[in-house]
């Protein structure tokens, strides 16, 4: 029982910390490092607060020393997904029951424990599993999980707070329930924090889950459930199930069951589990609610005003940072003509002093990419560039995956603003840049409108009126819009994410907009006191 409104504490930007030499922080971290990297683990499924364990077993590695092994993981089969889903639908009810104020304590408890003791675990876990450098790994595994534990609570009060009119007479209200049937959270390797985020926004509403990682990523997304239960998660609200998706993707994806699905990852894959769930349709008890975060093809749009400087920052990190692994990142740029030389002289320049390697050398910005696929995917494309006549590679072009995964920061010039590198989603450390002509900029502006695409995207220019030109020929072309920033690094409560066409359905992970997707609101009109007469007084004869 509640017995008063309570006020969540109002939320806040987790701060980065510098860990820069001799803080503690980087010491801590430092420790941790040594301490998992001299152990292997063993990851089981957790079904109902159960370990399981099925002996099918896979080998848990680092991009950046593939021969080094951090353990082992058990996969679900489908006997497991099964069982994940009962244990889900057993546990609704009193989760569901529970008051929103005590399940928003277990997630703000997650959130402390995350920027206090856990910190350096999940960070670690991130470095070593995901190949992410000390910056990219606190942005993300702490600092962004934590906000999105932190305002997802505050956008659930704000939701509760929420109440139609009432006329004379009646008393209307409105209720925030779970959805009936079960979430079923399917995640990316590249983000620790949506790993966290996709399973727990809905469960913080009062819905069940069963939570499938990627495989790339079990190492880091064992932690995280391990910090959900040591805040005090019930058992059961969240079972975590390891697996190939492609497995036992088709048997969740097809329950009677399925309330929703909450994923992050590429398009083809969305798309197939929305077709997959269009053809069970007719045996689905409810309609699935379909949240999916996919692909992207990011743009840098720069007008003839741009600060070239500037640019250039935004360029390299925005191309560059987390090996260009992440759905936001700069991939294709437009460039005119009459700053171009500037630009390409100060840009080759620095981008030549990045260095890539193993993150733990804390001097490297870039890692290794995720895996032998990935690398081999991203490698064809520079291939594929440095046989054609309508490319040159102005920097790296090196590929080298004899110990770790590692690719140079790769920059093609193209004539083609149509080259295959302009318009597919590689995720890799390369940007493909189309030189304009400066009397084209409307002509070019709509080219880069045109992208199946639409995530992020930046202007860079100094001339207002065609900030706000730029501003709106491009308003569907990215959900993320930056003016003279890089198209990477939303932060939650500021810049809440998300992007359209082949991109999304822009549910903006870590606002009142996804979170609404995992409500089924029930409408209560009361009436105080109800009529005893049927008749109206229009009835009267006179
Ligand atoms: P992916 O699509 O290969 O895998 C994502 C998840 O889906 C994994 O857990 C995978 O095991 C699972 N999966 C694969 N086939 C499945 C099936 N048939 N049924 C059920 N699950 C299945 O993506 P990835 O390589 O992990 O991540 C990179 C992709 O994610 C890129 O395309 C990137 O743009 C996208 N991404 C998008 C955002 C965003 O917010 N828009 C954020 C991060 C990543």
């Amino acid at each position: 029982m509640t017995n008063a409104y309570f006020e969540v504490p109002t939320p806040y930007n987790e701060p980065i910390l510098s860990f820069a030499p001799d803080t503690k922080e980087r010491e801590e971290l430092k420790k941790k490092l040594k301490e998992l990297r001299s152990k292997e683990i063993e990851v089981p499924l957790i079904i109902g607060g159960k370990e399981v364990k099925t002996g099918n077993l896979g080998i848990m590695t680092s991009p950046q020393k593939h021969s080094k092994k951090l353990g082992v993981y058990h996969k679900a089969g489908t006997k497991e997904v099964k069982m994940a889903i009962v244990s889900a639908l057993e546990a609704r009810k009193a989760w569901a029951d529970m008051p929103w104020e005590q399940r928003a304590s277990i997630f703000l408890k997650a959130a402390d424990l995350l920027a206090g003791p856990w910190r350096s675990t999940l960070l670690a876990a991130t470095i070593l599993g995901q190949s992410k450098t000390v910056y990219q790994a606190e942005i993300d595994a702490a600092c962004e999980l934590i906000d999105f534990l932190r305002f997802n609570v505050a956008f659930m009060a704000e939701i509760m707070m929420e109440q139609p009119v009432s006329s004379e007479g009646f008393w209307n209200r409105m209720e925030y329930r779970a959805l009936e049937g079960f979430i079923f959270a399917v995640t990316p390797f590249n983000f620790t924090a949506i790993a966290g985020n996709l399973p727990s926004a809905p469960a913080m509403i009062g819905n069940t889950v069963v939570w499938k990682p990627s495989s790339n990523a079990v190492y880091v997304s064992y932690f995280v459930m391990k910090l959900f239960e040591e805040a005090g998660l019930p058992a059961g609200v969240i079972n975590f199930i390891p697996a190939s998706g492609a497995e036992i993707g088709d048997y969740a994806l097809s329950s009677p069951d399925l309330a929703g699905v909450h994923f992050t990852g590429s398009t083809k894959v969305f798309k197939g589990m929305w077709k997959k769930i269009g053809d069970n349709i007719q045996n689905m008890k409810y309609y699935p609610r379909i949240v999916g975060e996919t692909g992207g093809k990011d743009f840098i749009f720069a007008h003839n005003s741009a600060d070239i400087d500037a640019l250039v920052v935004a360029a390299l990190r925005g191309a560059f940072e987390l090996q260009g692994q992440k759905c936001s990142a700069a991939s294709r740029m437009y460039m005119p003509h009459s700053i171009w030389s500037e630009f390409k002289e100060k840009y080759v320049a620095e981008v030549k002093k990045i260095k890539v390697g193993d993150p733990e050398d804390f001097t490297n910005l870039l890692g290794a990419v995720i895996d032998k696929t990935a690398f081999d995917k991203v490698s064809s494309y520079i291939d594929y560039a440095k046989e054609s006549n309508e490319a040159e590679i102005i920097t790296g072009g090196g590929c080298n995956d004899s110990k770790g995964y590692f690719i140079e920061p790769t920059t093609i010039v193209t004539t083609n603003p149509k080259f295959k590198t302009m318009v597919e989603e590689i995720f890799g450390p390369v940007l493909t840049i189309f030189v304009y002509e400066d009397e084209d900029f409307d002509e070019t502006l709509k080219l880069c409108d045109g992208s199946q695409y639409a995530l992020t995207g930046a202007v860079w220019a100094q001339n207002r009126e065609k900030i706000a030109y730029m501003t709106n020929v491009l308003k569907n072309a990215a959900g993320n819009f930056y003016i003279n920033d890089k198209p990477t690094g939303a932060v939650v409560g500021q810049q809440p994410f998300g992007g359209g066409r082949a991109s999304g359905t822009n549910d903006k992970a870590g606002s009142k907009m996804n979170l609404l997707r995992w409500i089924n609101a029930r409408t209560i009109k009361e009436t105080l006191v109800p009529p005893k007469d049927w008749t109206y007084p229009s009835m009267e004869k006179k």
